[in-house]
């Protein structure tokens, strides 16, 4: 039994990135002492993105992991503990809640928020796995400088796929942007500064049956979904965008979700546990912004102040 058992924390937040930091903000100003386990990864997708240019307040755009930083030195302002490991189990059905996490340490809270986000979804296709770092790239922010001056594919039709090919320009010859269909899914200001960047160039109704290369990346093997021909694309990289995974495995049985893995909640952010709160991607399948996440981080944190002062029997601001 761990150092930690005795005491019962307010509020436990589990991920660190926008809607996670959002209810450490909240939480900690409200007093509650919040304990956030940043997972693996600080500050979740939105540090893989190079330019966000859509967050209220910055209009001259700011880079993921900036936004991030500033994040987390408000939450931390205002007493935020912000712990880099990772939660490995969960127990929610006793109160308090009970929380595991990957250096052996166990903890007990009266109220938790799940902000686990989202990972890329694979082609899961032949050889994407063994080429992942070497010409695979789920990240043009993190390689797209290792291709300066190469041609690269992007798979998807998504804003994720047209934004960072966008981004891809800067460095390489050619984007070619291979996607399922004949149209594409991002929003149309995405789309017209696609179709007028030079650079790009569109592989419509495809998919990719196979990555082709032995220590890297040559080539594609591609599929045209209308006529069933097969063709090779000569390639020095491939970037994947063909949507999310919410990261749920760890509330399989515990909390009720959808057919995709995305947690169900009210819409006071609550999932079928009461005290238990979900935020950003993890429950959110439809609109997936910073801005979402952060608004719906901090409804999870008022209805946890709420969960916890009625617990309590303190009285919770504006109820009688
Ligand atoms: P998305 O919108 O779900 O798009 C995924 C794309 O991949 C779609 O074009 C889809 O094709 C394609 N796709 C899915 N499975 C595929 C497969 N097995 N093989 C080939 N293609 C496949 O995902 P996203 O672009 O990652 O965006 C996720 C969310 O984040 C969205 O809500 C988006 O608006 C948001 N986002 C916003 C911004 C921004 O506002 N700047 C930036 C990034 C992401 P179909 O079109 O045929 O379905």
């Amino acid at each position: 039994m761990s150092e930690n058992t005795e005491k019962v924390e307010q509020v436990i937040i589990i991920g660190s990135g926008p809607a996670g930091l959002t209810a450490g903000l909240y939480t900690a100003r409200s007093e509650m002492q919040p304990l956030l386990f940043t997972g693996t990864e600080i500050g979740g997708q939105v540090t893989l993105t190079m330019e966000v240019e859509n967050y209220p307040g910055f209009p001259d755009g700011i880079t993921g992991p900036e936004l991030i930083q500033r994040m987390q030195k408000q939450a931390e302002r205002f007493g935020c503990r912000v712990v880099v490991d990772t939660v490995t189990e969960v127990a929610l059905d006793e109160h308090p809640f009970t929380i595991k996490t990957q250096s052996g340490k166990e903890y007990r809270c009266k109220s938790l928020i799940i902000t686990t986000g989202a990972r890329p979804r694979r082609l899961g296709v032949p050889k994407e796995k063994e080429l992942t770092g070497r010409g695979v790239s789920y990240c043009a922010t993190c390689d797209g400088f290792f291709f300066r001056g190469k041609e690269v594919a992007v798979v998807g039709g998504g804003d994720a796929a047209i934004e960072e090919a966008l981004f891809l320009t800067k460095y390489v010859n050619k984007v070619k942007v291979i996607h399922r269909r004949n149209q594409l899914r991002a929003h149309l200001a995405l789309q017209q500064r696609a179709f007028s960047n030079e650079k790009f160039e569109f592989i419509w109704d495809t998919v990719v049956t196979a990555i082709n290369g032995d220590q890297r990346v040559t080539s594609l093997t591609l599929q045209n979904v209308q006529t069933g021909e097969e063709s090779e694309l000569l390639i020095d990289g491939v970037f994947v965008y063909v949507g999310h995974i919410p990261n749920s495995q760890l509330f399989a049985g515990k909390l009720d979700m959808d057919g995709r893995g995305y947690l169900i909640t009210d819409r006071f952010m609550q999932t079928s546990v009461p005290g238990v709160y979900a935020a950003g991607e993890i429950q959110d399948s439809r609109f997936q912004q910073v801005a979402t996440s952060v608004g719906q981080g901090c409804a999870a944190a008022l209805e946890a102040e709420k969960f916890v002062a009625e617990l309590e029997d303190r009285a919770y601001p504006g109820e009688p």
